[in-house]
């Protein structure tokens, strides 16, 4: 069993905390993400996870077995910086065998795990050719098998993919993937790139300051966000925030926006008279005549099958993705409509998700 479980974990570098009272569990053969802005804290949780970094304080349990005082080399963990770097003076053998040869294993042995391995990637026909004369898909591979073939309990990946080109990463990310399905190895995998993270991950992590901000699948993350730094930090255009000030109650299932009714998953819980925001994804907003929630189109940026159209309203910009094919003239009056099960509210002060319904039933960590 190679769970990751993480206990009130703490870093402080003097008087700056990197990474405050973290918790969260990585159930065995899940493919775990930490997402977040540079500088949140993530490359600090895995260095402490790798056994790389001592925590100020907390605790590291790996397959249920406290590891947090072990050294790095006494953690059963393969701790992957950047994959596409191969030796270039070695062939495809000597480059995916050579963590077995620090590790002192015989050449026998050796020989036998590196040739599952390229059986197991589909490069054992290339065992013996040099790395400069592969294609790119097979120099990737031979990264991977590189990584895979100690047979780790877990492996830590911090933004492996990080200075590669487009082409490359959307490769990578669907071999990752791919190997993951197939070895189901427990990962924790560290980046910046929400597109990575959505694609790859079972579970993500979205850190701001040190802190997790929401815990969940990705779908949870995207359709739920916890806070409204989650709901700007993933989807491209981000989720819109219409700013209004209000009262809520308890059971109520709809705000009043500007003298219009809009329809909301039930709300859980009374407010006060204050600072609110509606967050609604560009996806789930459509142009409707009878809307008394109006503004005039600022501009549309045609995207082939979509356009994103700017609306400038009375609570801000709002960006909607409609059909390409729909006609928007700038300085048109237009009505908009949302979703009402996908919408969100935020605390505008805290920046915290209010209570619905259905926030109540996703999962937080
Ligand atoms: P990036 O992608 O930029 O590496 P990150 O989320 O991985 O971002 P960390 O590398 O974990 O962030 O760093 C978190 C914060 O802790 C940063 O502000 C960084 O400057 C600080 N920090 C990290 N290591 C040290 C150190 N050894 N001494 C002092 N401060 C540090």
């Amino acid at each position: 069993m190679a769970e990751i479980r993480v206990e009130n974990l703490h870093k402080a570098f003097g008087e700056f905390v990197a990474v405050r009272d973290s918790t969260f569990t990585v159930a065995d053969g899940e493919f775990f993400v930490m997402l977040g802005p540079s500088g949140c804290g993530k490359t600090t949780t895995l260095r402490m996870v790798a056994g790389l970094e001592l925590p100020t304080s907390g605790r590291i349990l790996l397959g249920g077995g406290d590891v947090t005082f072990n050294r790095a080399a006494a953690r059963d963990i393969a701790f992957v910086f950047q994959l596409f770097a191969l030796y270039p003076h070695m062939n495809v053998r000597q480059n995916i065998g050579f963590p077995l040869k620090c590790a002192g294993m015989s050449r026998s042995e050796i020989r036998a795990r590196v040739e599952e391995t390229a059986r197991f990637l589909r490069i054992d026909h290339l065992l013996d050719q040099p790395v400069s004369r592969l294609a790119g898909g097979d120099r990737q591979r031979v990264a991977l098998g590189r990584a895979i073939v100690r047979r780790p309990m877990a492996f830590l990946m911090d933004e492996p993919l990080g200075t590669l080109d487009t082409e490359f990463r959307d490769l990578m990310v669907r071999e990752l993937r791919e190997l993951h399905l197939r070895i189901k190895a427990t990962t924790v995998y560290v980046t910046h790139d929400q597109l990575e993270a959505m694609a790859m991950a079972d579970k993500i992590a979205v850190m701001s300051r040190g802190i997790i901000e929401q815990f969940g699948t990705p779908q949870e993350i995207y359709d739920r966000p916890a806070s409204m730094f989650v709901a700007d930090f993933i989807g491209s255009p981000p989720m819109n925030f219409l700013a209004f000030r209000g009262g809520l109650r308890k059971g109520a299932a709809s705000v009043r926006v500007n003298g219009a009714d809009i329809a909301l998953p039930e709300i859980r819980e009374d407010r006060a008279d204050g600072e609110l925001a509606l967050g609604v994804r560009p996806e789930y907003i459509r142009f409707d005549d009878a809307s008394r929630l109006r503004g005039a189109v600022f501009g549309a940026e045609y995207l082939g099958t979509t356009q994103i159209v700017t609306v400038d309203t009375a609570h801000g910009q709002v960006k909607a993705r409609l059909p390409a094919d729909i006609a928007v003239n700038p300085g048109e009056n237009v009505g908009l409509a949302f979703r009402g099960e996908k919408l969100s509210l935020f605390d505008k002060s805290s920046g915290r998700a209010i209570h619905t319904a259905l926030i109540d039933g996703a999962r937080h960590g």
